[in-house]
């Protein structure tokens, strides 16, 4: 395999073409509706081939190992994944499954929980700006500054005047970014309500899983509606071309993890890393015994 630039398709195998990430991919300015986009789709896959999917994951995990070693070798680019999701959307298992296998080393997850009072005596981006990706590294958000347009704006947290001008804030902040080095991926596990209300259930029935059970889960669900329409304003509002919102299908795990790790690996294919010149003059060096 090419280690320079680890690319070509990553699905040589009889599932149809390579897998089109910009199918995902919101098109800035245009409204969305989740409601048009079905949480078990599997747009590139065949919906069946659940197995293929599962190997699929795997090479590419290779792939993603390469590619963060290069990123870090490399040590010019700064990458921003966001994740956003309903509670058991899957950020955690999304998490631990496209990352499979990666160096540590260079990636860290910063987990966005209610902010503390030191916090909330600060603007609600100071706690964001000092997590985000330095050169060679790579850093995924579970949960961020959308929270500050979803949960903020659903439970009345500030006022609608307040809460109203954070899209063009978040949009600015993330353009600056961009600007100054930093490759910014979003993605929103998408999954439908009952999906959501099976795995809450599971996690109240299998004692194993019960530790994730958290009451406080059943607010924002029993507010699903509202949820869903801060989710469609920003998704409508804050996709641009450098910062773009990808909507991935997730009530089918196999599949989301797929598509997810897709999204990662073309767009750090896309960069175009190389890993640095060697130090000068050591060819032909033999280490001593
Ligand atoms: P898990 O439950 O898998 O551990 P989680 O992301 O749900 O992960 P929790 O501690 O359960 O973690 O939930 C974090 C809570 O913090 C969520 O309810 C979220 O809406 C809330 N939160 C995050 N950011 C903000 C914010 N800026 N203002 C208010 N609440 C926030
Ligand atoms: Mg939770």
């Amino acid at each position: 395999m090419n280690v320079t630039n680890p690319s070509g398709p990553t699905n040589p195998d009889s599932n149809g073409p390579t897998f089109d990430i910009d199918r995902l991919r919101v098109k800035p300015g245009r409204p969305v509706r989740l409601a048009d986009h079905d949480t078990r789709a599997t747009p590139g896959w065949d919906p069946k081939n659940k197995d293929g999917g599962k190997e699929r994951l795997k090479q590419q995990n290779k792939i993603t190992e390469e590619l963060q070693e290069l990123l870090w070798a490399n040590g010019r680019e700064r990458i921003l994944v966001v994740l956003q999701a309903m509670d058991a959307g899957g950020k955690d298992g999304t998490i631990r499954h496209v990352f499979e296998g990666v160096n540590p080393t260079g990636v860290k997850v910063v987990s966005f929980k209610k902010p503390s009072e030191k916090e909330l005596a600060h603007d609600y981006l100071w706690r964001i700006h000092k997590h985000v990706p330095g050169d060679g590294e790579l850093v995924i958000f579970n949960r961020s500054h959308y929270e500050d347009v979803l949960v903020v704006r659903v439970e009345n947290l500030v006022p609608p005047a307040r809460w109203r001008k954070r899209y063009d804030h978040i949009i600015d902040f993330e353009q600056m970014l961009a600007d100054e080095g930093t490759t910014i991926i979003k993605l929103l596990l998408h999954i439908s309500k009952e999906e959501q209300r099976q795995r809450l259930q599971d996690r109240l029935d299998e004692p194993d899983k019960n530790w994730k059970f958290d009451p406080g889960d059943l607010v924002p669900r029993s507010k699903w509606d509202q949820y869903q329409e801060a989710f469609e304003e920003l998704l409508s509002r804050t996709s641009t071309e450098d910062a773009p919102w990808y909507i991935i299908p997730a009530d089918r795990k196999w599949y989301r993890n797929i598509a997810a790790s897709e999204i990662l690996i073309q767009t750090l294919q896309g960069l175009n890393m190389t890993y640095p010149a060697p130090a000068a003059g050591i060819e032909g060096i033999e280490i001593p015994e």
